[in-house]
């Protein structure tokens, strides 16, 4: 997914009125300041170029949405697909998300999409994948009380591994399964990313869980 070196990426994003370049001076101040609502805000974590969110934006006038990528070359295909949509209800930031808590307050996020994250096959980086314990720790310091965690893959070592940490994570698994586009109840109203569309168009079955906090 990473573009390299596009020239001019991070000028763009700079100057870019859809991208928030100071985040941390808007913790719990999203609504207000850059929404200018009193919508729930959900966040997807490494949207890539952003086709997800911004076609859950179309669909869901009603919720704001926060789009976070690692890299610019890449938020800046999103970008230029925001110029042409000009969706009111939808923001980017470039970073990393290791520092989510320093950009939201605690229960500011109604709730987290991980779309096809990064599966940092090395055991040595575990703590990177996003669905890892260590970022379920952040998650629950941001989410609201019954806010949820969305999560999809194709690759199965991934989502072995996400199930297995959500329990001793203190969190509970409200729904999952290991072929979500022949689930008929889970894949009412799912919305393709694009690596979705890429791997299930080679017959990869998609895994997807929706977990809560316990208690
Ligand atoms: N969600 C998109 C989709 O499903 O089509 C893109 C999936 S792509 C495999 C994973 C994306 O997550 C990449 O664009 C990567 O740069 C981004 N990413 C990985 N780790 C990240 C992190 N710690 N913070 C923010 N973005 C991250």
């Amino acid at each position: 997914m990473r573009l390299r070196n596009i020239a001019g990426s991070r000028e763009v994003i700079a100057e870019s009125k859809y991208t928030v370049k100071d985040p941390e001076q808007k913790k719990g101040l999203w609504k207000k300041e850059i929404f200018g609502n009193d919508n729930e805000i959900h966040i997807e974590i490494g949207m890539g170029k952003g086709r997800f969110i911004m076609d859950m934006a179309a669909l869901h006038p009603d919720i704001n949405y926060v789009g976070i990528e690692k890299y610019s070359s890449v938020l800046l295909r999103a970008i230029q697909k925001q110029e042409e949509l000009q969706l009111p209800n939808v923001i980017f930031i470039r970073m990393d998300a290791e520092d989510i808590t320093e950009v939201f307050d605690e229960s500011e996020v109604g709730k987290i999409y991980l779309n096809f994250s990064d599966p940092w096959p090395k055991d040595r980086h575990a703590k990177r994948r996003l669905p890892s314990r260590e970022f379920l720790k952040r998650y629950d310091k941001i989410l609201k009380k019954d806010g949820v965690v969305e999560f999809k893959t194709d690759n199965e070592g991934l989502f072995t591994f996400a199930r297995d940490e959500v329990e001793p994570a203190g969190w509970n698994i409200d729904a999952i399964t290991y072929d979500l586009h022949n689930d008929e109840v889970m894949n009412e109203g799912n919305v393709m990313t694009e690596y979705e569309e890429k791997f299930s168009s080679l017959g990869n079955p998609i895994f997807k869980y929706v977990i809560s906090r316990k208690g």
